[in-house]
């Protein structure tokens, strides 16, 4: 297939100033990389880090180190915690000197104080709908009280049931993490490597009146590169007022 051909399959650009706002610096992606990156594809860029445990960033003093470390660069700065609960341990002062907050509902708690990370390809799942249960109750509990402004990889099922995705993602539980969005007015991403959300939920969350971002979740040359997402903007035809663009602090 010419490149020609294929150029004109790709979904175009929206008209909108795009940001990928789910990018991670690692030793295959330096920020110098990351922008030239975002240069190339017109793409604004939003730099993600993991606060606790495991992580670098677990004091006040490790968080304003990193977002200092940034703010010479033409980015937004943000967080992506992975447990519930994290914020604890930081102050609400440090905390506010972040563009954004991202937060997605992979890393599920159970109850032996352990967690399941349903996003890892070998996650089991024995009975759907008390994993459906589990998980939305999960979900409630971040849209509700984690301080966040994103909503990440919503409605992201693990691989053995991915497949079931329409069947499971039912209106009512659609429905119900939509509203949770909408009343503490969290936006919802758009997630280039997960597929996710579907046009369905985007549509809905869109007249429910919820903003949306685009990430890549990458950690390489893939970040600010954009398929699916251009494709569901597309489809949804989603505008500058349907996006959430984070103020630089
Ligand atoms: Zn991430």
């Amino acid at each position: 297939m010419s490149a020609r051909l294929l150029a004109s399959e790709a979904p175009p650009k929206p008209a909108f100033p795009v940001a990928d706002l789910h990018v991670h610096l690692s030793p295959q992606l330096s920020i110098e990389q990351a922008l030239e990156l975002g240069k190339e594809r017109q793409v604004q860029l939003g730099i993600l880090e993991h606060p606790g445990p495991g992580y670098k960033i677990q004091t006040d003093a490790e968080l304003k180190q990193y977002i200092d470390g940034l703010r010479k660069y033409p980015v937004r700065v943000g967080l992506q915690p992975v447990y519930a609960g994290w914020s604890k341990s930081f102050s609400k002062g440090a905390l506010d000197q972040l563009d954004y907050v991202l937060m997605d509902a992979l890393t599920l708690p159970r109850s032996d104080g352990s967690w399941l990370a349903i996003w890892q390809i070998d996650t089991m799942v024995d009975d759907e709908d008390e994993f459906m249960a589990g998980y939305m109750k999960f979900i409630e509990q971040v849209l509700t009280s984690e301080p966040i402004d994103i909503f990440g990889w919503p409605t992201f099922l693990p691989v053995p049931i991915a497949r079931h995705y329409s069947r499971l993602w039912t209106p009512a539980r659609v429905g119900r993490i939509i509203e949770l969005a909408q009343a503490r007015k969290i936006a919802i991403e758009i997630n280039e490597v997960a597929h996710v959300p579907d046009e369905n939920f985007v549509l809905a969350a869109k007249r429910a009146g919820l903003k949306f971002t685009l990430g890549t979740d990458a950690r390489n040359q893939n970040a600010a590169h954009f398929y699916y997402c251009y494709q569901i903007a597309q489809k949804c035809g989603l505008t500058e007022a349907d996006m959430f663009a984070p103020k630089r602090k």
